[in-house]
């Protein structure tokens, strides 16, 4: 556990439910055997009072009842529990995964077709991976639906159809569930009173208490999920969580937050701090924002009153994509009743967009002519197509661009219309010629529908 982090747990310490504040009545550099104990943070970044936290709970949950969202993650898992239908509940399961790195708006679609496809862990164990990439194409992040694939299969055959209940066991038992895929699942589903901390929670929780160090090291994730876990709602947990999250999402959003209709504003510090130009005071910080915080914003980029409460949260500069260039190319041909159609092939079971449908393609080593391209993209078509390719035939038609996570990927596209008939080699990777309207419903990602 990290200085930061055990200090802060000191600082979270709950009885009954609630945290007790022993930063601001603790002799600094005081141990009980009289080692010198690591500085706790500031209690400016902490929430050390019962009520405070008492008032902040009651506040969002009121808002939370008012105005939440109507998603159909959450009418599911109402009726599930209303019902007692636990077959239903990996519903939660289902919407948590795809919501990683994935907007609301462009989940609910893929949401629905998937539950109506497999509404439970038995269907979608029955389900091949074929299948799940067809359904998830385009919704990016593939690994994601494959795990959840193979989850649902270690449930339905080593757990005997059920779901572990709490966070430790979800994380510890299920592929692709990491520490808040868990901590929504268990306090959505089973009630559990685990905090969850996911980035939207991060933002809040980061202006609550004006933490502007960087939000992405180990010690601050580590103290968020401390205090996520302390302010947690103990009767309704995954309200309280959900409630946390809609907040970040809706009101307390990355460039203009709504602080005037948060229902939180009383107590966040970062908009006090806005409103009246400087930290809130609190006893015993008197140190804090002046350097040596390991909470505060570095003093090398202090705050910065044109950003009001947008100075929270901090984050490292982001690595920049690796760039890398691959040259793609659409195989066209008559099929037998003259309809038009292209060849794909299928790409390796794991790694990069695993088991994803593409257009033969073949990465490029970096700073390869023009024609040097050609030809090496004419002989892994012949490997392809069974029969010579003249690197003179392939017309380049343009560039694509396509940003993964990752990589800044620029694909090459070429295209060659072949005569006649074409043996595909049984013994290479799958590939088989579709119809546009069979490319657009295979397991192809975004990318292969831009260069289409
Ligand atoms: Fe976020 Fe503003 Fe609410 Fe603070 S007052 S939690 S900054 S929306």
């Amino acid at each position: 556990m990290s200085q930061l982090r055990a200090a802060a747990a000191r600082g979270l310490r709950r009885s009954g439910g609630s945290a007790v504040p022993p930063a601001g009545q603790r002799r600094k550099g005081a141990s009980p055997r009289g080692a010198p104990a690591p500085a706790p943070p500031p209690a400016q970044h902490l929430f050390s009072d019962p009520a405070e936290i008492e008032a902040l709970r009651g506040n969002l949950l009121a808002w939370y009842d008012k105005c939440k969202r109507d998603l159909p993650w959450r009418t599911l898992v109402r009726v599930a529990l209303a019902a007692l239908i636990p077959a239903l509940l990996p519903a939660v399961w289902v919407s948590e995964i795809m919501l990683q790195q994935t907007q609301v708006a462009t989940v609910v679609d893929y949401y629905n077709r998937w539950m109506q496809k497999w509404p439970t862990l038995q269907a979608l164990a029955q389900a091949s991976l074929e299948e799940v990439n067809e359904l998830w194409a385009g919704l990016g992040y593939y690994s994601r639906g494959k795990r959840l694939q193979e989850a649902a299969r270690k449930v339905v055959s080593e757990l005997a159809g059920q779901m572990p209940r709490t966070a430790e066991d979800l994380q510890k038992l299920l592929p692709g569930v990491g520490r808040y895929t868990a901590g929504a699942i268990a306090s959505i589903s089973y009630g559990q009173a685990t905090g969850v901390v996911d980035g939207n929670v991060i933002r809040v929780l980061c202006r609550l208490r004006c933490i502007g160090a960087d939000s992405s090291s180990p010690a601050v994730i580590d103290l968020l999920w401390d205090m996520a876990n302390a302010l947690v709602d103990r009767s309704r947990p995954g309200d309280f969580n959900q409630a946390l999250m809609e907040l970040g999402a809706t009101v307390c959003v990355p460039k203009a937050p709504l602080c005037r209709e948060c229902p939180v504003k009383q107590h966040c510090r970062a908009w006090r701090r806005k409103l009246f130009g400087k930290p809130t005071p609190v006893p015993d910080v008197e140190d804090c924002g002046v350097g040596g915080c390991p909470l505060c914003p570095p003093t090398t980029e202090p705050w910065d009153s044109s950003l009001g409460v947008t100075n929270f949260p901090r984050k490292a500069a982001k690595k920049q994509p690796r760039a890398a260039r691959t040259a793609t190319c659409v195989l066209e041909r008559r099929g037998c009743h003259g309809t038009l159609e292209y060849l794909i092939v299928q790409r390796p079971s794991s790694g990069l967009l695993a088991g994803l449908w593409e257009f033969p393609s073949l990465p490029l080593a970096q700073g390869l002519q023009e024609e040097k391209q050609r030809e090496v993209l004419a002989d892994h078509l012949r490997a392809w197509t069974g029969q010579p390719v003249a690197a003179g035939g392939l017309r380049f038609v343009g560039e694509v661009v396509h940003i993964f996570s990752h990589i800044h990927q620029t694909y090459l596209v070429y295209s060659l219309p072949l005569d006649g008939d074409v043996t595909l080699d049984p013994a290479l990777s799958p590939s088989r010629w579709v119809t546009e309207e069979e490319f657009h419903a295979s397991a192809v990602s975004t990318a292969m529908k831009k260069v289409l």
